[in-house]
């Protein structure tokens, strides 16, 4: 690296894919981690976006056909201006970088300037869009090659497409920001010789929820897609290959194939319901509404996991939450508390967990929980514990500050030595990085529902949201606290049979899914 200065910076031109957040490459997504500043595109998604941690400096260049917020130029020399400051560039480009995305441009100046860079290729709408709509973009029987080409001006505002050349190829041609030059662009191919009854298709927003097609000939196809009112991002294709995408249309068939969702919890656990939703064909928005915050110290609990060891008898440690368990095992680790000497006194240690999040974010401890209500309430928490445990054990709850009130009542009638320990608490602040964008998918209809797993990432989300009509919101809620809470800010409210992930993922299928 002789030459380079020392401490200098690095950029990262990197494609993010032409949507669907899991067509990032492992590369693009281990970046996003680590770069100190992110400079992005317009046409990167929602879903990928909220995906950025979020202490990341954000620098959007948003930029499309036709509307160039930011010049070319100011986005390479803004490259070029914090890899100087030393930092970790991460340039986040919609499908692959080198493919119609100026990426060489901002190269060259990096090249000229001898800032360190490397470029991450990514998947491209080339070929992604087309296998999303069920077309091959080649195939043995009747495309040997294909071929792309950009409906856009070059530097000298003229654009140039050898259609005969085009046509006399004969197999796969895709174009990309041509659609507002289509009619020009199937002209130009009948003209040179293409037949008319030459399958063509037009997909718009490939890959994600929005994704919409349409399918004809090359006659007819802008009257087609005028009908249609399809919308820039979109990709033409032109060859006998669209034939089958009548066929071939796999994402229409998954069950939440088109819907998008948006899930508020915090981002150690929202994961699991956003994996499921992915897997039955949806996107997913993971937009945390509420954080938590680790309460240190923490003398009562010192106190509490000093003294569960001295006694015997039963003793139980009772968790609510995932995010519970998860503070109380980190807290465990860090002070370097080994789980033997917890469990390892004369007592019998048992432990209840209020759902099968906590009790599954138990397993990954190592602990199967000894009681697990059938119904996910504080209450009944307290009511079946009051009845199984002794009545001469130690009960220590392990829990969020101001948690849930009607745990207590039926431990103390039943006579049980109780202590409520907070671990942590929760605040109602998410991110607003995302609001201006959220408010208009929300306005345009883009987002079905909002997944809410307890009454605080209601009141989160109300918070972050402040100013937008929350009558509109679709709010899909894990119980009946939450739905109470959803219901306190009008919003269209839906609960879950059962209180678990796997009731969010049953009334989203029912509500949303095809059959
Ligand atoms: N570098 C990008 C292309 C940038 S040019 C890539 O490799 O995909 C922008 C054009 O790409 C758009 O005008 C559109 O023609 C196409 N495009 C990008 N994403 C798309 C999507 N999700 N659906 C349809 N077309 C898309």
């Amino acid at each position: 690296m002789s030459g380079y200065r020392e401490q200098a910076g690095k950029v990262w031109i990197a494609g993010a894919g032409p949507g669907d957040r899991e067509l990032l490459t492992v590369k693009t997504a281990r970046l996003i981690k680590e770069a100190d500043v992110i400079v992005y595109d317009a046409l990167i998604s929602a879903e990928i976006l909220t995906q950025i941690p979020e202490q990341k400096e954000l620098i959007h260049v948003g930029k499309r056909s036709g509307n160039h917020t930011v010049p070319q130029e100011e986005i390479s020399r803004i490259l070029v201006q914090e890899a100087k400051k030393g930092k970790k560039v991460l340039r986040l480009k919609g499908g692959d970088p080198f493919v119609f995305g100026r990426g060489g441009e901002e190269v060259e100046l990096l090249a000229k300037e001898q800032i360190p860079f490397e470029v991450v290729p990514g998947v491209t709408s080339c070929t992604a869009v087309p296998a999303y709509a069920g077309i091959p973009v080649t195939h043995r029987d009747c495309a040997s090659s294909f071929h792309v080409i950009t409906g856009h001006a070059q530097r000298d505002g003229e654009i140039r497409i050898d259609f005969p050349s085009l046509a006399r190829l004969g197999d796969t041609l895709v174009f990309l920001m041509g659609l507002a030059r289509l009619g020009w662009i199937a002209k130009g191919l009948l003209e040179a010789g293409m037949k008319k009854d030459t399958p063509a298709a037009v997909v718009e927003n490939g890959t994600t929820a929005k994704q919409r097609k349409v399918i004809s000939v090359l006659s007819d196809i802008e009257e087609k897609a005028k009908e249609a009112d399809i919308q820039t991002p979109a990709i033409i294709i032109v060859g006998e290959v669209c034939a089958f995408s009548e066929s071939f249309d796999w994402t229409v068939k998954r069950k939440l194939g088109g819907r998008q969702f948006l899930t508020t919890r915090p981002r150690q656990n929202s994961s699991r319901l956003a994996k499921r939703l992915r897997d039955l064909g949806a996107q997913v928005i993971e937009m945390p509404s509420i954080r938590t915050e680790e309460i240190l110290p923490n003398p009562r609990l010192e106190d509490a996991l000093a003294r569960m060891g001295e006694r015997s008898g039963e003793q139980w440690l009772v968790f609510t939450s995932p995010i519970g368990v998860s503070v109380f095992f980190d807290g465990l680790r860090r002070r370097k508390t080994d789980i033997r000497k917890l469990l390892g006194g004369s007592a019998v240690i048992k432990v209840a967990a209020i759902g099968s999040a906590t009790a599954a974010a138990l397993e990954e401890a190592g602990i199967f929980a000894d009681l697990v209500p059938e119904k996910y309430n504080a209450e009944e928490l307290g009511r079946i514990l009051a009845e199984t445990a002794d009545k001469n054990s130690h009960i220590t709850i392990l829990r969020a500050e101001a948690g849930s009130p009607m745990l207590l009542p039926p431990l103390y009638k039943a006579g049980i030595w109780v202590e409520d320990v907070a671990l942590y608490r929760t605040c109602t602040e998410g991110e607003s990085r995302w609001k201006e964008k959220l408010t208009e998918m929300l306005k345009r209809g883009e987002i079905d529902a909002v997944a809410f797993t307890s009454a605080s990432t209601v009141r989160g989300f109300a918070q972050m949201m402040e100013g937008f009509p929350l009558s509109q919101i679709h709010a899909l809620c894990i119980g009946e606290q939450t739905e109470k809470e959803a219901a306190n800010y009008h919003m269209q409210t839906e609960v879950a049979l059962k209180a678990s992930m796997d009731g969010m993922e049953k009334l989203i299928l029912q509500k949303y899914g095809i059959r």
